[in-house]
C-alpha cells in the first residue's frame, strides 16, 4: 500500500513538473512570437504578414527563390516581394506607401499599407465612416482652353475623348437607377479647384476624374487609377516621403474607401478593356484633395500609342471604357450593399 502510494506521489510529481515545463515553453514561445509579428523601423511600425495573413484566413508561404510571399485563401491571392514597395491583390498592382522589410526569414508590411490597402479591401466591414451610393460626380478632365493630351496624328484631343466617355458613363448609370452630376457637360474651362467644390456643393457620393495619358515614348500603353495619397506617405512617383507629406487633407477621410473603390475600377477597367494594368497608385491631385467624399482619377489609355490611338478612333471601344468604369462603381456599390 505505502509503496503505491509512494508511486503515485511520484507520477503526480512528474505530470506536474511537465505541465509546469510546457506552460513555460507556451510563454516563452508566444512572448517571442508577439515580438515578431510587429517591429520599428525608420519611427514606423511594420506587421509580420505572414501573421497578418492568418489573422484574415490566408495562409503564407514563400514562393521559389524566397523573394515573393504568397498569402492565400479561397477567394484571394496576394504576393508581395521583399524590399517592395508593390503588392499584388489578386495579380492588380497596388502601389504602397513603403516598401516592404525583411528579416529573419519573416517579411513585414508597414502596418499604414496593412490598414489603408489589406483592410480596405479584404475587410471593409472593419472600417468606419461608411459611405453610400446614390449620387456620381462625373468629372470629364480638361476642357475649354485647356485641351489635356493629343495625338494632332490621329485627330485625339484629350478634352474631346473625356467628356465623350463621361457622358457614355452618366447615360449607363442614370439607367441604373444613380442620380449623375457632371462638373462639365460642354467644351467648357473649368478651373481644378472648382470640380471638388461641385463634388461637394452637390453632396456627391462618388467622385471620378477621367483622363486619358501621353508620354513621349510610343510603346506606353495601359490602364491606372488614383487615389489620394494618405498623409505622412509619398505619393508613387517619388520614393520617399518629404515634409509636405504630412498634410492632411478633407479627402484623407475617405482613405480606405478610396483604396476600395480604386481597386474595383482598376480592376473593371483591366478586365474589361484588356491591356497593361499599371495599377493603383498614390497622388496628390488638386481634384482629389478637397473632396468630402470617396473619388479617384483614372487614366484610361496613351493617346500617344499609335494602337490605342487606333482603338480610341473607334465609339465602340470609348462604350467599353464607360462600360468598365460603370462595373467598377457599381461593384464597389455592391460591395457597400453587402456590409454588415
Ligand atoms: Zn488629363
Amino acid at each position: 500500500m505505502r509503496i503505491d502510494a509512494l508511486q503515485g506521489d511520484c507520477i503526480r510529481m512528474v505530470v506536474f513538473c511537465r505541465l509546469l515545463v510546457l506552460a513555460l515553453c507556451l510563454a516563452v514561445g508566444s512572448r517571442a512570437l508577439a515580438q515578431r509579428i510587429e517591429l520599428q523601423h525608420e519611427g514606423r511600425t511594420y506587421v509580420d504578414l505572414a501573421s497578418a495573413g492568418g489573422r484574415l484566413g490566408m495562409q503564407a508561404y514563400w514562393l521559389k527563390g524566397y523573394d515573393t510571399l504568397r498569402l492565400r485563401s479561397q477567394w484571394t491571392t496576394i504576393d508581395v516581394g521583399k524590399g517592395e514597395r508593390i503588392l499584388y491583390l489578386n495579380s492588380l498592382p497596388i502601389h504602397l506607401g513603403f516598401p516592404t522589410l525583411e528579416s529573419s526569414g519573416r517579411l513585414y508590411l508597414a502596418q499604414a499599407d496593412y490598414r489603408q490597402v489589406l483592410l480596405s479591401v479584404l475587410t471593409p466591414q472593419s472600417l468606419s465612416n461608411r459611405p453610400k451610393l446614390r449620387r456620381v460626380i462625373i468629372d470629364a478632365g480638361h476642357g475649354g482652353k485647356d485641351e489635356g493630351a493629343k495625338n494632332e496624328a490621329y485627330g485625339l484631343y484629350e478634352k474631346k475623348l473625356n467628356l465623350d466617355v463621361a457622358r457614355r458613363l452618366k447615360v449607363m448609370l442614370e439607367r441604373s437607377g444613380l442620380e449623375v452630376v457632371m462638373t462639365r457637360n460642354s467644351d467648357a474651362f473649368i478651373p481644378l479647384e472648382r470640380r471638388p467644390q461641385i463634388a461637394n456643393r452637390e453632396n456627391g457620393d462618388l467622385f471620378i476624374s477621367i483622363h486619358f495619358n501621353a508620354a513621349d515614348s510610343t510603346t506606353a500603353e495601359g490602364f491606372e487609377t488614383f487615389a489620394l495619397t494618405p498623409q505622412y506617405q509619398a505619393s508613387s512617383k517619388y520614393p520617399k516621403p518629404g515634409r509636405g507629406d504630412n498634410i492632411r487633407y478633407e479627402g484623407n477621410d475617405q482613405d480606405p474607401w478610396n483604396t476600395l473603390l480604386g481597386y474595383h475600377v482598376q480592376r473593371a477597367l483591366v478586365q474589361g478593356a484588356g491591356g497593361t494594368d499599371r495599377g493603383l497608385k498614390r497622388a496628390r491631385f488638386l481634384v482629389l484633395k478637397h473632396l468630402n467624399c470617396p473619388g479617384v482619377l483614372v487614366e484610361l489609355g496613351f493617346v500617344s500609342n499609335p494602337a490605342t490611338a487606333q482603338k480610341l478612333r473607334t465609339a465602340v471601344f470609348r462604350q467599353t471604357l464607360a462600360e468598365s468604369l460603370y462595373d467598377g462603381i457599381t461593384r464597389y456599390g455592391k460591395r457597400l450593399q453587402r456590409l454588415p
